[in-house]
């Protein structure tokens, strides 16, 4: 029986699926690194692979998200699991990791605290990058933090605790140098809802109903309590929320009140410092 290659392989999926999709695809059926399949396209597929390609293609083709099929994607240079429990790790949450890195020390032990972890991307690239800070990273669903479990051990992350919590519930009276997250923030109404990975995704991750906004609302009322005097708290947004964010922080008595563009120039995390002396130096 005649069996085809990798390049014969992706010729027939690309009728259906985009080219880097198929790409991804072959590598995850066959084990193997782009480069891998680079310089070996006349590698043939057994029929096994074949027939688990095809199934692949056709899930693909109906909507089902890329990371979803092959159980991970790529965050900040580092491999994450994730299933349907979680949201798909984006590049513009990279921001607010980029943010985080800048006010944690590097040469010393820093509190931090990741609200909504999902697959645990935000807290364990942090963690990654600062092996002195201590992480705790919570989140809602017991499956989530399942996820997030999976990723801190096999990417070696002791340096962050898992915790199920619906936000700070679990945490009693700790107090942080730094809270982050990521909060589910998109409008019940925004059509992108009803489009593309979205679909596939856990929609309490994605929207918390109404505006948008409950969560976000929620975290900037809440946050002081469990941040030490001088610490901060960094929230990634939707594209039209930065204004009301930085509104509500102000509101929340938060100082030196921020918002970042992501690399695609949209207005994408905000952030502000507790503590009255940070009000002086917003004035200078
Ligand atoms: N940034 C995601 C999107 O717009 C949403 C993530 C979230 O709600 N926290 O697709």
């Amino acid at each position: 029986m005649h069996q085809i290659t990798v390049l014969e392989a992706l010729h027939q999926a690309r009728r259906e699926i985009g080219d880097s999709d198929a790409r991804m695809l072959v590598q995850h059926v066959l084990k193997v690194s782009h480069a891998h399949l680079i310089a070996h396209a006349d590698q043939e597929l057994n029929p096994e692979q074949a027939r688990y390609f095809q199934l692949l293609v056709v899930r693909r083709f109906h909507g089902e998200p890329v990371a979803y099929l092959i159980g991970s994607r790529e965050f900040y240079s580092l491999d994450f699991k994730v299933t349907p429990a979680v949201l798909i790790p984006r590049p513009e949450t990279e921001l607010l990791v980029d943010l985080a890195l800048e006010r944690i020390p590097a040469n010393r032990p820093c509190k931090v605290l990741d609200l909504g972890t999902g697959s645990g991307a935000i807290a364990i690239t942090i963690a990654k990058h600062r092996p002195l800070a201590d992480i705790v990273a919570v989140d809602f669903s017991a499956a989530a933090a399942a996820v997030a479990k999976m990723n801190a051990e096999h990417l070696n992350a002791d340096n962050v605790r898992i915790i199920t919590s619906d936000w700070f519930h679990e945490l009693a009276e700790q107090r942080f140098d730094l809270v982050v997250s990521n909060p589910p923030y998109i409008a019940e109404d925004d059509p992108h809802l009803t489009q593309g990975d979205l679909r596939f995704e856990p929609r309490k991750a994605l929207t918390p109903g109404d505006n948008g906004l409950e969560c976000i609302r929620f975290i900037v009322a809440s946050a002081c309590a469990h941040l030490v005097e001088g610490g901060a708290l960094l929230l990634e947004h939707g594209y039209n929320q930065a204004d009301v964010c930085r509104q509500l922080l102000s509101r929340a008595d938060f100082g030196r009140v921020f918002s970042r563009p992501d690399l695609a120039g949209i207005m994408r995390v905000s952030g502000g410092v507790r503590g009255s002396f940070s009000r002086e130096a917003v004035r200078i």
